[in-house]
């Protein structure tokens, strides 16, 4: 292994580093304060700045305007990004537009690609992708119930989707929708591109999260899609190609999601160090940073961080060297790790600031109800814990972890 980086990236990472800290972290008292739709323009012109320095869609393939960069250097990248909730959408890398301009690029047709990729890469539109469902388990989209049947030259699409991330505002979606009910569960399914202003596209409401419903690209949608009729060259990739799809989505969509926390981390780390080091809490000038607790936590901290982040750095590194499929063990181990590193350092540094901590003074509580999530989307920490075992177990007797 050999995680040295190039003196391109480190130039590349000094500016992200610099822009973050001089564009993005001062607007976030704003965003904390103001739903999303009304920050797109401030966004948009530090969108603007982000091109002018020629880092816009960092995480593309070279002809896609992107800096054509392996799977090590993206990670390093969404780390530095990920040290403001911003970071991502101003450098137009986002989920889940970054997921749906891989499967545009991978599988889309000329004229989807004209039509779609294009300017979701120019960061013109917005997308979002629709697999949850209200009634199914999302830990097993095998189970589908959102059906697109065949009429004549188009696809009519019924089905109840929620957590449709982005769907506010958004110019397409994808959706998963079972297209073959009698092959194998695996080759049921097919995705689809559907623009939301079609006629039976329903954005239902932007879901409450933790207590806000949000707006735009900062919401989750729950979406109906009743009688939905799109052209049958809407359909993304082969006709039950859905599941195969969607498994080279997410294997380099986690690595991005596992770096951003990294990024997290790190700003929460900062955070919790800062505070500790200035608050009083003896008369005679001591502070937090004086108690053996603290230092626990900064220790414990600092040296998760680094555990976690080599994982991730070393996931990347092998899914660079032998592919996504062989590296699964690799992404899950990292899914919940981190997922959960990451919450355990956002809750220390919460608790380090006090009553401070739970107002929208500071990140940290945005972050705090944000991020729980991380250990539910893209798998559940379960749903990769399991696997992960029962593919360990096979090692060692074949049928032993079976049901
Ligand atoms: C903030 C956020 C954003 C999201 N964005 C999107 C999006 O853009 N598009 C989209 O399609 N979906 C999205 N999702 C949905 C997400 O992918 C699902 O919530 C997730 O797959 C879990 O599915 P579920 O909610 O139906 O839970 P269920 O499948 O009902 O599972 C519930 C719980 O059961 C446990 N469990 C499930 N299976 C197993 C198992 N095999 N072994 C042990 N325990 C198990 C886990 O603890 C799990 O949390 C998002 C979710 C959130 C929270």
């Amino acid at each position: 292994m050999d995680f040295a980086v190039s003196d391109k990236l480190k130039t590349i990472l000094g500016l992200i580093d610099e822009f973050v800290d001089r564009e993005l972290i001062p607007l976030e008292p704003e965003f904390l304060n103001h739903e999303f739709h009304e920050m797109l323009p401030a966004l948009a012109e530090k969108r603007e700045l982000v091109k002018q320095m020629e880092l816009w869609a960092p995480n593309f393939p070279q002809e896609q305007g992107g800096l054509g960069l392996d799977m090590v250097d993206h990670a390093l990248i969404s780390e530095a990004l990920g040290r403001s909730p911003l970071g991502h959408y101003v450098f137009g890398c986002q989920a889940p537009d970054a997921g749906n301009v891989e499967i545009l690029h991978m599988y889309g047709t000329d004229e989807q690609k004209e039509r779609w990729l294009g300017p979701l890469v120019r960061g013109e539109i917005r997308s979002c992708f629709a697999m949850t469902e209200v009634d199914m388990p999302g830990s097993n989209p095998t189970m589908l119930e959102t059906t697109a049947v065949e009429d004549g030259d188009d696809w009519v699409i019924n089905g109840h989707k929620w957590y449709t991330t982005g769907a506010d505002g958004s110019a397409f979606t994808i959706v998963m929708a079972v297209t073959n009910p009698d092959a194998p569960a695996h080759l049921a399914a097919s995705q689809i591109i559907v623009p939301t202003d079609n006629p039976g596209f329903n954005l239902v409401r932007n879901i409450p999260v933790m207590g806000h419903e949000g707006s735009d690209y900062a919401s989750h949608g729950e979406v109906l899609f009743q009688s939905c009729r799109v052209p049958r060259a809407n359909l993304l990739g082969g006709r039950g190609a859905g599941f195969a799809i969607a498994q080279d989505r997410l294997g380099p969509g986690r690595i991005h999601h596992c770096m951003r926390w990294i990024g997290i981390c790190n700003r929460a780390f900062d955070l919790l160090c800062q505070r500790a080091s200035t608050r009083k809490i003896a008369p005679d000038g001591r502070t937090l940073a004086s108690k053996q607790i603290v230092q626990q936590w900064v220790a414990d901290s600092a040296a998760e961080i680094q555990a976690a982040r080599l994982m991730v750095l070393h996931a990347a590194w092998a899914i660079d060297q032998v592919g996504q499929k062989a590296a699964r063990d690799e992404v899950s181990m990292i899914k919940f790790v981190v997922a959960n590193t990451m919450n355990r350092v956002i809750d220390r540094a919460l608790q380090v600031h006090g009553g401070l901590g739970m107002t929208d003074d500071t990140i940290l509580a945005f972050l705090y109800r944000h991020e729980r999530a991380a250990r539910i989307y893209d798998g559940a920490d379960e749903v990769h814990q399991v696997s992960l075992a029962k593919r360990i177990l096979k090692r060692y007797a074949p049928e032993a972890a079976d049901g």
